[in-house]
């Protein structure tokens, strides 16, 4: 019987996707493993949030609710969710292996002195023995792992559980916790908050991503895809190539180190298709790749290829989808 804890941060009023999956994985494995499932509720943490939390599988929420960890601060969010997590008495801390994920999972392991495991997506329990499956090889094959810790902190693949659901007549119990702020934890403080146009995407969400990656040449190309993807209503991302360049936000990154995104239309511009990349693409619907080189990669993922020159095939379809669309 395990006893399970989940992560969960609010984004603008409802809770984050993450926390929604995060919590639909929970509630698969408490029914599994006869377990109880208990969430943690950290940031501006409301009433209305532990409710949904509780709706979507949790009998129990722990809200922490201090204004200085409404800015997600990683020391802070490390230290208070060991002080629940203790509290709790739980063996397995679960969260959204998403960008806040990838900063937390390795901290809170070592703190707990827990096993962790990261990018997973399903668990089985043949033979009364719980193990974590998780896919390897760059999403070419899956791996079953058991821990060797008694507690684990694992991070659940971000889109790789169905639609949450939520049932509104549950009930729970919420609790207070007054944690008091240890600020001689805090090592790391921001200094400056700078709001570019492209920082506020969030790719998870997007049905429709124009993408960009050193076959671009420049930040000038995207402005070509900007221009594209709006015409589209969607919005745009990157390789971590074109990130690591400085032409775009790091937070455009699609990938295994990126965004693991799920859109309709995934469109690859100058974007070879290395397994990293597409560890990130593996839920995309349609894949659209345009690329100089015919061997890339990239076409035996994509659905539609146009082997050609970004710079002459991107201002035709927009010009042509404009007379379209418009
Ligand atoms: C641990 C690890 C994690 C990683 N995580 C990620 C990740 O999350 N996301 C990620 O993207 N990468 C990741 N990478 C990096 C990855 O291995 C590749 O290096 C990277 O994806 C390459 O980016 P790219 O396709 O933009 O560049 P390249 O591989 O250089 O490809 C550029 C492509 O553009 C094409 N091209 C050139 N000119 C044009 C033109 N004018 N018109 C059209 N096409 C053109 C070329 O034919 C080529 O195929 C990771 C690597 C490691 C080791």
């Amino acid at each position: 019987m395990s006893k399970i804890l989940i992560f969960t941060n609010q984004q603008e009023e409802s809770l984050s996707p993450g926390a929604q999956e995060a919590l639909a994985f929970g509630s698969r494995l408490a029914s599994a493993t006869a377990g109880s499932v208990e969430a943690v509720l950290v940031g501006p943490a409301t009433e209305a949030g532990a409710k949904e939390a509780i709706a979507f599988g949790a009998s129990k929420v722990y809200t922490i609710n201090n204004p200085l960890l409404s800015e997600y601060q990683v020391e802070l969010y490390v230290d208070s969710l060991f002080t629940v997590f203790q509290q709790s008495d739980a063996d397995t801390l679960l969260l959204s292996f998403d960008r806040m994920g990838k900063d937390l999972v390795g901290r809170l392991a070592t703190r707990i002195g827990a096993s962790a495991i990261t990018e997973v997506t399903d668990f089985r329990t043949e033979g009364g023995k719980l193990t974590w499956v998780r896919p390897i090889y760059g999403d070419k094959a899956y791996g079953e792992y058991s821990t060797t810790r008694p507690k684990v902190v694992v991070g659940i693949r971000q889109k790789s559980q169905g639609p949450a659901v939520p049932d509104s007549t549950r009930t729970g119990e919420i609790i207070s916790v007054d944690y008091s702020v240890p600020l001689e934890v805090v090592i790391t403080k921001l200094v400056v908050k700078i709001q570019s146009a492209l920082s506020d995407i969030r790719l998870e969400d997007a049905t429709i991503i124009v993408s960009g990656g050193r076959g671009l040449g420049g930040p000038e190309g995207f402005q070509d895809l900007q221009s594209l993807a709006e015409l589209l209503g969607g919005t745009v991302g990157a390789s971590r190539a074109a990130c690591d360049a400085g032409w775009v936000p790091s937070n455009l990154q699609v990938g295994q180190t990126g965004a693991v995104v799920a859109p309709d239309l995934y469109i690859a511009v100058g974007i070879s298709g290395a397994s990293q990349h597409l560890a990130g693409i593996t839920s995309a619907k349609t894949v659209v790749a345009i690329n100089t080189d015919s061997e890339a990669p990239i076409f035996k993922r994509a659905n539609l290829g146009v082997i050609a020159d970004y710079k002459t095939v991107i201002p035709a379809l927009t010009e042509k989808l404009k007379k379209v669309l418009v």
